[in-house]
């Protein structure tokens, strides 16, 4: 049994707790897309630890976490992730594989970032900068560096050659001659042999493994409304988080993705720009953000906070496929009287039920609310389904209706042990 693992909102869902959570069922681990812009923060017996590139597997010891070739790598940041794993007592070493395929993200990509942002200005995308969104252009446009390629030693091969152009793109476009391609070239030659040893064809190494009768489990970064197809569209990330990345960015075939987890928060959170219908610039909106200490992982920035929006599930729950929700963070509505959930959008005259496609449209939708009433004793902790306020176990089962989607696991808390895995779910059949 394979698992894919994304998040069915706008990132930041609590993948990280749910993947670690689960891993202890899998032998293998493989990230799909995204780079170092994603940010997994996982607790463990009150240890916290931040992924950005690396799969959150890798605590787990014994389980073998693989970077796929949908992935872009920044090789500073990897080795960064890795130090600082080592420091806390967590090794690598024949644990961790980067696809050949994977492309690389490289200093001027960083700066392309920045600059395509300023370009922007007020319409901007609220990116990272972290150079993932040109690392993308150029494999799109064909002129990317994959990992693989550095294994190219000459002085005047295809390595040299295309840094030797992009560098030239870089300061065409940035208006100057300040970055030398010697030394991108320099950097990559100092960098090759540590990358080296890690190097595998990923593919090839998920099916051996699979027909081996290893399980394993993909993981999807950032969000289903941040996809680059199925996203709010350009306010997206540039790669593809939903389930049918698996397949491209990792050199599978869709039949090898046995089931689908949606993991969503229960309330909703965006950050960068772009339309988000239940967003809440209140006391409401701010308390959310301060009980679910809604500040990203990887940039420190607040996230835009509002409630359960059914809509979003329902659309994530189609372009996925999803089997089954992971309900995080039920403990943060702790304390509110009542509680509201989207379950359609107003649109001048008309009453939407699905996600419209045109981002004019959506910006223009207010939310059609339920209003649920909140609880007196709190989910914070709770492990046990039967031992949750009835009134959460209530808000629970109508998230289940309106979205579609049965809640497998409800988080209640940040910590592993803060969780509800129902007997009775799907999900149970997973971890056997
Ligand atoms: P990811 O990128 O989807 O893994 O999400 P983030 O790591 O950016 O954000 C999730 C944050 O919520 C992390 O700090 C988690 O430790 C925390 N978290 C996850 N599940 C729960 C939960 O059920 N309750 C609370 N209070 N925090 C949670």
């Amino acid at each position: 049994m394979n698992l894919c693992v994304l998040g069915a909102q706008w990132g930041d869902e609590g993948k990280g707790k749910i993947v670690d959570l689960l891993t202890p069922s899998f032998q293998l681990v493989a990230r799909y897309q995204g780079g170092h812009n994603a940010g997994h923060t996982v607790f463990v017996r009150g240890k916290k630890f931040v992924l950005h590139l690396i799969p959150s597997g890798i605590l787990h010891e014994g389980v073998t976490c693989l970077i796929g070739n949908g992935v872009v790598v920044d090789p500073h940041a990897l080795f960064a992730e890795v130090d600082e794993l080592k420091a806390l007592g967590i090794s690598i070493t024949g644990r961790l594989l980067v696809s050949d395929k994977a492309h690389l993200i490289l200093p001027y990509h960083r700066e392309l970032d920045v600059l395509s942002e300023a370009r922007r200005g007020d319409r901007k995308i609220g990116t990272t900068s972290r150079g993932i969104g040109p690392a993308y252009e150029d494999k799109i446009g064909r002129r990317g560096i994959r990992v693989g390629d550095l294994a190219d030693k000459s002085d005047n091969g295809p390595l040299v050659n295309a840094v030797r152009e992009n560098v030239a793109t870089r300061n065409r476009l940035m208006g100057n001659n300040d970055m030398k391609w010697e030394s991108v070239v320099a950097d990559l030659r100092v960098m090759w042999p540590r990358l080296q040893p890690l190097v595998a064809d990923v593919s090839l190494y998920i099916d051996t493994a699979m027909k081996a009768g290893k399980r394993v489990m993909f993981e999807g970064a950032q969000g289903t409304l941040l996809d680059i197809d199925h996203g709010t569209y350009p306010f997206v990330t540039s790669s593809n988080g939903t389930a049918g990345g698996a397949c491209t960015g990792l050199g599978i075939g869709p039949r090898s993705v046995h089931a689908v987890l949606g993991v969503v928060k229960a309330y909703t959170t965006r950050v960068g720009e772009g339309p988000l219908p239940t967003e809440l610039v209140d006391t409401v909106g701010e308390r959310l953000r301060e009980s679910g200490n809604e500040y990203g992982a990887s940039t420190g920035r607040p996230r835009r906070c509002g409630w359960y929006d059914a809509v979003v599930t329902r659309y994530a729950a189609r372009v996925n496929g999803l089997d089954a929700l992971a309900l995080t963070k039920l403990d943060v509505l702790d304390g509110f009287e009542e509680i509201k959930i989207c379950t359609a959008y107003r649109c001048g005259n008309e009453t939407l039920t699905e996600m419209p496609g045109d981002l004019a449209q959506l910006a223009a939708c207010v939310p059609v609310y339920e209003t649920m009433p909140g609880w007196d004793a709190p989910t914070a902790g709770v492990t046990r389904y039967e031992n949750l306020p009835a009134a959460a176990r209530a808000y629970i089962r109508r998230l289940e209706e309106v979205s579609g989607v049965p809640a497998a696991i409800v988080s209640t808390g940040s910590d592993r042990e803060h969780t509800i895995i129902r007997n009775d779910s799907v999900a149970s059949n997973w971890l056997k």
